[in-house]
């Protein structure tokens, strides 16, 4: 058996990270900002990088794994989150990672990253949102504005779109938060929190298709309407975005929904400070709601929850059942139990 490795003498740098093939993806594509950050950040982690897996399903994004000079798992559409559990739950010594798009993760995936979030299994999902099927050329997708034209949509999407972080929320995931593909320094910042939770950790990037959806998220990164546009959220810290911060988010008590005010005035709203460790998640899923017209979206860290993981708990009852019974033999279980005997 090798001797174990001393993390803390791993000298990696990003280039370590980059592989030998050629990235595909076209010219200008928020997924070569999201690769570098990714790159950029594994050197920190202090992880050997033959214990680092990605696993993706189809999609643009899902080229992923080609790129990262780690193990990786080219899978099937919608299934990463279910090949990566049973990664999880075989290899104790693994740090996973899903890389999935909006149309893999919230449509033909939609089943299997619900329950992997309601587990809360020790995966790290980086949900790629461009708002759009890219790969397919195309068609709109369950994030697709309403209103949206696309080639499946010509007099524009009807279906309400999902809010990810509000789904995942729904879905009782414990960590979950959102970023940018060219805010370099928070996206970084995202990364390194998703690693450092030891339960399912989702990330939903926001990311430009400039050749099928160009612009889509132009708002939040205009330098003359970001900040008006972008409320970041910070632990223990108030509820404040805009110029000068001069804007807060309120509760409103009666109706129960969150308004933007001035402020430094006073009007009977309830002034919020961003608690990512509230284990009641309605404040959370206020947040990760679809931006009301004159609210900013929020950026950060929505929830932050440290509960044991669906792995620890298992590994706890087969430790138990190998102690009592002893470790046992396949033969042996498959002749245990009722059985049909033909
Ligand atoms: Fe990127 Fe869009 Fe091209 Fe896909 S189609 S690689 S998302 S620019």
């Amino acid at each position: 058996m090798n001797a174990p490795i001393d993390s803390s003498k791993l000298k990696y740098t990003k280039k370590d990270f980059v592989s030998d093939q050629d990235v595909r993806w076209c010219p200008g594509c928020g997924d070569y900002a999201i690769l570098a950050q990714v790159q950029k950040v594994m050197p920190d982690l202090g992880i050997p990088k033959e214990k680092i897996v990605f696993v993706s399903g189809i999609g643009c994004s899902s080229r992923f794994p080609y790129y990262m000079d780690t193990y990786g798992f080219h899978t099937i559409h919608g299934r990463a989150p279910a090949i990566a559990s049973g990664l999880r739950l075989a290899r104790k010594d693994l740090s996973i990672w899903v890389v999935t798009g909006d149309g893999d993760a919230l449509s033909i995936g939609g089943n299997h990253l619900i329950h992997a979030l309601r587990r809360n299994i020790g995966i790290k999902i980086l949900m790629f949102n461009n708002r759009i099927y890219g790969l397919t050329k195309g068609q709109f997708s369950p994030t697709s504005q309403r209103g949206q034209v696309t080639k499946s949509s010509p007099g524009g999407s009807v279906a309400s779109p999902f809010s990810a972080p509000f789904l995942a929320l729904g879905a009782q995931a414990t960590f979950v938060a959102r970023s940018v593909d060219t805010d370099t320094q928070h996206l970084q910042q995202m990364i390194k929190r998703v690693a450092e939770h030891k339960g399912t950790a989702f990330l939903e990037i926001y990311q430009n298709c400039p050749v099928f959806n160009d612009g889509t998220f132009a708002e939040l990164k205009d330098r003359s309407t970001k900040a008006e546009q972008l409320l970041e959220l910070e632990h223990g810290q108030p509820l404040v975005y805009g110029t000068n911060r001069s804007r807060a988010i309120r509760l409103n008590p009666k109706s129960q929904t969150l308004y933007s005010a001035d402020a430094s005035g006073q009007d009977g709203g309830v002034e919020l400070v961003h608690d990512e460790q509230a284990v009641n998640p309605a404040i959370a899923s206020l947040l990760a709601q679809h931006p009301q017209p004159g609210m900013p979206t929020p950026i950060g860290v929505f929830r932050a929850l440290d509960v044991p993981t669906f792995e620890e708990q298992t590994w706890r009852q087969s430790n138990s059942e190998i102690e009592q019974k002893g470790a046992g033999t396949l033969d042996e279980l498959l002749d245990a139990g009722d059985r049909w005997d033909l």
